[in-house]
C-alpha cells in the first residue's frame, strides 16, 4: 500500500480518470500529491509546494489541521453517517445553529446538501416552488448577471455565463433565463446610477414571469474573478423587493471570511431570501453545502401544492461532514480572521502591484483574501502551470487569469514566497 501511495501511477491515471474540466486526449499534466499539510503540498518526488489556491477557495485553515482532523476521527469512532429521513443527529444540528447564528436575518431555515452546485439546485427549486404556492407559477424564470458562475448542474448551468458556460452547445437542454450585464462598477469606486438600469429595466419588464434573481454577491469568482460595488447589490436587493421577486445570493466562494466579511452581503448590508453556501464550510475536508432562506418563505411552500420541499439527497446532513463543518466555523470564528485577512489584502496589495509595469498584464486586482493578475492574452496554461510547479507553488491559471486565495492562516513567509513566484512567473510570460 505504502509503495501505491508514493508512487501514484500516472499512466493509469492518464488512461482512465477525469479531471475537472479536462480531456481525455492528450490530457494536460497532473502532479500527485502524496501529504499536505498547513499551507504546504508535498509530491510524490518529494517536492514541497507552497499552497496558493486552497484547493479552490475551501481550505481556509490549512491542510491537515489537529482539530479538524480530531473532529472527523471523533465523529468516524461514534458513525460516519445514517440517513437524514426519519432521524436526525447531533452534527447537523449543531451546523445548522451556527448558520442560522451567523448569517444575516432572516435566515433561519437550512437545507443541507453535498456541494455547492445541488445547493444552487435547492435555492433554485425553493424560489420556483414558493411562486408555485402563491399561485403565481408563471414566476419561474431567473434572472442573473453576466460573468457568473453558479455549478455545473444544468439548473446552475442555466444562469452561468453564456460564454465562459459554453451555452450553444446546451442551447436544447438548458432552461432559458434573463442576463443583464456584468457590473461594472468596481469595488471601492465611486457608484454610476446607469451601471443597473439594464437589471432595472429586465425586472420592470419581466417581473411577472421571474421568481428570483440570482448572483454572486461583490466577487464573481469562477466566472472571471471580478469585484463589483456593494452599492449595486444594495440597488439590486430594492429592486427585487419592488417587483416582487425573490433574491438568491451564491455566497459558496465568498463565504466565510474570504473577502474580508464573514458574507460579502455583509459590504451592502443586506440579506437575501436564500443563501447558498459551501466551499470552505468544512474547511476543505468534506464535500459539504447548505441552502438557507426565512421562516416566510419556508412555510409558504410548505403550505403549497405537495405539501413538502421536493428534495432529498441521499448523503442529505451527512454528519461526518456537518461534525468537522462546526469545528472549522468554531475555529474560524475564534482566531483573529478579520485581522489575518486584512494583512493577507495588504501583502497582495502591495506584493502584486509590480505586475502592473509588466506588458502582458492588463490588471492587477486585490479584494480581502484574494490576489488576481488578468492578462491582456490566455497564456500557454500548460507552460505556466509547470513553470509555476518547478518554482514550487501551487497557482492554478484558468482563462486571463492568475490568481491567489491563501489559507488565512498561512504564515508570513510562504505567503511571500508565493507572491515573489507569482509575480516572477507572470513576469517571464
Ligand atoms: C464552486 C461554486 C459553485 C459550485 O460548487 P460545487 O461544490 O463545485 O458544486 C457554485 N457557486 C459558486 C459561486 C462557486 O464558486
Amino acid at each position: 500500500m505504502k509503495e501505491t501511495i508514493d508512487n501514484p501511477d500516472l499512466d493509469f491515471d492518464r488512461l482512465h480518470i477525469w479531471h475537472p474540466y479536462s480531456t481525455m486526449l492528450s490530457p494536460p499534466p497532473v502532479w500527485p500529491v502524496t501529504a499536505a499539510g498547513g499551507s504546504r503540498l508535498t509530491l510524490a518526488d518529494g517536492r514541497e509546494l507552497v499552497d496558493g489556491m486552497s484547493s479552490w477557495w475551501s481550505v481556509i485553515h490549512g491542510y491537515n489541521h489537529p482539530r479538524l482532523n480530531r473532529a472527523a476521527h471523533e465523529q468516524i469512532d461514534a458513525f460516519a453517517h445514517v440517513m437524514f429521513g426519519g432521524l436526525t443527529h447531533n452534527p447537523a444540528i449543531e451546523l445548522a445553529r451556527r448558520l442560522v447564528a451567523i448569517t444575516p436575518e432572516p435566515l433561519d431555515k437550512v437545507f443541507i446538501s453535498d456541494s455547492g452546485s445541488v445547493a444552487v439546485e435547492v435555492a433554485i427549486k425553493m424560489a420556483v416552488q414558493y411562486w408555485h404556492a402563491r399561485n403565481r407559477p408563471e414566476k419561474h424564470r431567473l434572472l442573473t448577471i453576466r460573468g457568473g458562475y453558479h455549478g455545473d448542474t444544468f439548473a446552475a448551468m442555466s444562469v452561468c455565463d453564456p460564454v465562459t458556460g459554453m451555452h450553444e452547445i446546451f442551447t436544447h437542454v438548458l432552461a432559458k433565463q434573463f442576463f443583464a450585464p456584468r457590473p461594472e462598477c468596481r469595488f471601492g469606486e465611486p457608484w454610476d446610477p446607469a451601471d443597473i438600469q439594464r437589471l432595472a429595466g429586465l425586472l420592470a419588464e419581466n417581473h411577472g414571469r421571474i421568481a428570483a434573481l440570482i448572483l454572486e454577491p461583490v466577487v464573481q469568482g469562477a466566472g472571471g474573478m471580478w469585484f463589483y460595488s456593494p452599492e449595486y447589490l444594495k440597488q439590486a436587493r430594492a429592486l427585487c423587493d419592488a417587483h416582487e421577486v425573490l433574491l438568491i445570493a451564491d455566497e459558496i466562494a465568498t463565504g466565510f471570511g474570504r473577502t474580508g466579511r464573514l458574507f460579502a452581503c455583509e459590504h451592502a448590508g443586506i440579506a437575501p431570501d436564500i443563501l447558498c453556501l459551501g466551499k470552505a464550510m468544512t474547511g476543505g475536508y468534506l464535500s459539504l453545502a447548505a441552502t438557507l432562506t426565512s421562516s416566510h418563505i419556508a412555510e409558504t411552500i410548505s403550505a403549497g401544492g405537495p405539501g413538502c420541499f421536493m428534495h432529498g439527497p441521499t448523503f442529505m446532513g451527512n454528519p461526518l461532514a456537518c461534525r468537522v463543518a462546526c469545528e472549522s466555523i468554531d475555529l474560524l470564528l475564534e482566531s483573529p480572521w478579520r485581522e489575518r485577512i486584512a494583512s493577507i489584502e495588504e501583502k497582495l496589495r502591495s506584493g502584486l502591484a509590480p505586475c502592473r509595469e509588466f506588458a502582458a498584464v492588463k490588471e492587477v486586482r486585490v479584494l480581502g483574501a484574494i490576489g488576481v493578475v488578468e492578462l491582456h492574452e490566455e497564456p500557454d496554461h500548460r507552460a505556466l502551470q509547470r513553470k509555476l510547479v518547478d518554482k514550487l507553488v501551487w497557482i492554478r491559471p484558468f482563462s486571463r487569469l492568475v490568481y491567489i486565495m491563501p489559507a488565512y492562516n498561512i504564515n508570513p513567509v510562504d505567503l511571500g514566497f508565493l507572491i515573489e513566484k507569482m509575480v516572477e512567473a507572470v513576469g517571464e510570460l
